[in-house]
Order: C-alpha cells, then structure tokens, then sequence
C-alpha cells in the first residue's frame, strides 16, 4: 500500500507539527506553499496555505516538481 515506508528513523520524542498529507501523520520536517504541494498531486486540507511535510512527502515533492518543471521546459 503504502510504500514510502519507515526507512529513517524513529525519533524517540517527535515534536512539532504533524505531516498534512492526508493519512501520512509523521512528523514533519518541512513546510511548502499549498499551491506546490497540490501541484505536486499530494492529498491535504484545502484550507491550508502552507503544508507541512515529513521527510518522505518531501522528497516525494522534490522528485514530483523536479518532474513537472521538467515536462514545462520541454513543453515550451
Ligand atoms: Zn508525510
């Protein structure tokens, strides 16, 4: 199902905000602007103008806008 899996880590004592994403939880080391976030296909509250994000989220952002800039240049 799940495949972003818990490779790194296990923090004894998370602090701090939650992951946004919709069902993830962990604990979030990033924040991005929503308008990235949702361009980058992950699930989170509408509302939120900034998405916190844990690790996998993160780079699963990177790699998701890193593609989409991408497809942009080529497109031009
Ligand atoms: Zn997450």
């Amino acid at each position: 199902m799940n495949m972003t899996g818990n490779m790194e880590g296990r923090r004894d004592a998370p602090k701090g905000k939650a992951c946004d994403v919709a069902g993830c939880g962990k604990e979030s080391e990033r924040s991005v602007s929503a308008k990235l976030a949702a361009r980058a296909g992950l699930e989170f509250d509408d509302s939120l103008r900034r998405v916190h994000l844990c690790r996998d989220h993160y780079k699963r952002l990177k790699k998701e806008t890193r593609e989409l800039r991408e497809i942009e240049s080529l497109g031009r």
